[in-house]
């Protein structure tokens, strides 16, 4: 294949251009794998980078696109051979390294998961950066000692991609979740995932007091600002809360208040350069705890065409759950 089809955002004087093109392989940046790209998905970052709303590429010109899920087309890495599944999110990709909207990529080995034998590279996409990120954060709050008999637990963004996966996994294991909206017409959606709650995100969306009453064990942050400042200032004593997100904005208007008199925790968690370990793990976890008719249920399907009006979507908070591109 001398060329394939790519989502190549480029810099011009008048501004940033993006367009679906032709893509000359002998263009691919090094790398001791090249993957023939299967699927990949449209992530909140996604948005950022197509629309040029925060300066997430920093390479031009760049394949857009910060993972992928496929088949080694070919290695000279020791641990990847052709034909292995494989998954990679971040370390870069779509901002400092050719991405994922092209039907190939090259990159280093190092930064590859296998797919879990149970899972299709469909199923990982669908759950793509976004479910791996929420998946993170479970995990760190269990390494905080959360579960569920401390008490329910709250999701924000909840309709959104973080959210949607982190309400069904918290779900699956047991835990109470209340879901925080702004989309009022999700909640029967939020409740087949496994809500048991549905607040409307303007209770968190205010100027928060240092204090307010007690009423989650912990929770998943996706929107940042005010309402982690909420979130924190309503966890219970003990309790931890991880952050992930900036949807609603990247500052933190707080007080030491919920740490130093409630001794609650702040996780942060970070998707792109988390080591290999904690990757694999959370790769089997997801294969383990996330039920597969969850997934279908709050995944819808593009081709690489629809990347670009997706990736305006997001942005404007106006899709719900995840969405999978199928590009293979
Ligand atoms: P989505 O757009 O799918 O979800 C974000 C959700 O946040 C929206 O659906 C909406 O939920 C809510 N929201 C949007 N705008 C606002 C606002 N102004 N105020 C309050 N709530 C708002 O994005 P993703 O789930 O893909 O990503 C969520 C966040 O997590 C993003 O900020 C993303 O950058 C971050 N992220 C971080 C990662 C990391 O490594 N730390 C990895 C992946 C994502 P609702 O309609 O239910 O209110």
């Amino acid at each position: 294949m001398a060329s394939f089809k790519a989502i190549v955002i480029d810099k011009a004087d008048a501004g940033q251009t993006v367009r679906l093109t032709d893509f000359d392989e002998s263009n691919l940046i090094d790398g001791d794998v090249t993957v023939a790209v299967e699927y990949s998905t449209v992530n909140y970052k996604d948005g950022l980078a197509v629309t040029g709303k925060a300066p997430v590429v920093r390479r031009f010109p760049m394949i857009a696109g910060v993972d992928f899920a496929g088949t080694v087309e070919a290695s000279s890495h020791p641990a990847w051979k052709a034909g292995d599944k494989v998954v990679l999110n971040g370390w870069g990709l779509g901002e400092t390294h050719l991405g994922a909207y092209a039907q190939k990529a090259r990159v280093k080995g190092d930064w590859l998961v296998r797919l879990p034998g149970t899972m299709s590279a469909r199923d990982a996409m669908a759950i793509g950066t976004a479910g791996y990120t929420a998946m993170l954060a479970v995990m760190a709050l269990e390494r905080a000692g959360l579960e569920p008999a401390r008490g329910p637990i709250i999701v924000t963004g909840a309709a959104g991609g973080v959210g949607s996966v982190a309400v069904a996994l918290l779900a699956k294991l047991g835990y109470a979740v209340t879901a925080s909206t702004g989309r009022p017409a999700e909640a029967d959606y939020l409740k087949r995932l496994g809500a048991s709650e549905i607040i409307d995100r303007k209770e968190l969306s205010g100027p928060a007091r240092p204090l307010a009453k007690e009423r989650w064990a912990g929770g998943i942050d996706a929107v940042g600002s005010t309402t982690l400042a909420n979130v924190l200032s309503m966890t219970r004593y003990g309790g931890s809360v991880a952050a992930c997100g900036l949807a609603g904005g990247m500052d933190l208007p707080t007080s030491v208040a919920p740490f130093i008199l409630r001794g609650v925790s702040l996780l942060g968690i970070d998707s792109v350069m988390c080591p290999l370990p904690l990757r694999q793990q959370a790769w089997q976890r997801l294969a383990a705890d996330l039920a597969k008719e969850k997934l279908a249920a709050m995944t819808a399907e593009i081709g690489l065409g629809d990347v670009i009006d997706a990736g305006k979507r997001i942005v404007e908070g106006q899709v719900r759950g995840r969405i999978v591109v199928k590009i293979g």
